[in-house]
């Protein structure tokens, strides 16, 4: 890959880091990611991947910019409400690095659809904000084999790690989804918007390090904060066993569409 002399200008500060240099950015620059929501987490993770120069940007999402979503959602704008977040995040990508091509899927990842999708990427980011998703990404990249960054926010918190195959995955660490309304989301609770950065930026930071190598992932961790205190720990976890997808006698063995099987299973009470 030769780069023009604006690609080195542009990506110079990458260039003279000694774990980046030009090799890395031209992994960077080869890179193909998906990025599962364009909202809270979504909005930062696009801006830096697409910054950064990442080949290949696919963006998933099926709604239309809310004015409720402009508080956190950095990439959409006043102008953008009504209009596909899809169509509104790849705009603004266009116009912040030429570089990047942009794929837009505007409709909801599901069990049909995810593998499919997710074979033409090297890393998934999930920025998806209801378990049935979160399991639903994490079961696909488990089975795909692929790498992927998970990242959940609520209120004043935000939870990150990474997973590679091999390593925890997230029902290795949280068996099953919570029954549905259990546990709010940020549409009922609400969320800092600022959180939304913090996190995002996290989960841009582990894929461009997937990327290029640099570093060590956040893998068999689980990062969490609380900006109230400004605290951040790091919790070792390890794989399991017995996790019922990437353990070694997996139950899960196909995508599950947990929201259908919650209305399903309310029709057959009705
Ligand atoms: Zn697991």
């Amino acid at each position: 890959m030769d780069f023009t002399e604006d690609q080195i200008n542009r990506y110079s500060r990458h260039i003279l880091l000694q774990d980046v240099g030009v090799e890395g950015q031209e992994k960077i620059c080869n890179g193909k990611i998906l990025i599962v929501g364009a909202g809270g987490l979504g909005s930062p993770v696009a801006l830096y991947l697409a910054a950064a120069g990442v080949g290949t940007l696919g963006i998933i999402d099926g709604d239309v910019v809310d004015l409720s979503n402009l508080q956190r959602q950095i990439i959409h704008f006043t102008a953008d409400v009504g209009k596909p977040k899809v169509i509104s995040a790849k705009e603004k990508i266009e116009q912040l690095n030429p570089d990047v091509k942009v794929i837009t899927y505007p409709f909801l990842l599901t069990a049909e659809n995810a593998l499919d999708i997710i074979k033409d990427y090297d890393f998934v980011i999930d920025g998806t904000d209801n378990f049935p998703v979160k399991f639903l990404i994490n079961d696909a990249c488990v089975m795909a084999g692929k790498p992927y960054s998970h990242g959940g926010i609520l209120r004043f918190e935000g939870q990150t790690f990474t997973y590679v195959p091999g390593s925890a995955c997230y029902r290795c660490l949280f068996h099953s989804p919570p029954p549905p309304n259990a546990v709010p989301t940020c549409s009922q609770a609400g969320v800092l918007g600022a959180i939304a950065g913090m996190l995002g930026t996290i989960q841009a930071a582990e894929a461009l390090k997937y990327l290029t190598g640099a570093g060590e992932l956040l893998t068999n961790r689980l990062l969490t904060f609380n900006a109230k205190t400004m605290e951040f720990r790091t919790i070792k976890t390890r794989h399991n066993d017995k996790c019922p997808v990437s353990g070694t006698n997996p139950t899960v063995t196909e995508l599950i569409d947990y929201e259908q099987a919650a209305c399903d299973l309310a029709s057959h009470k009705k």
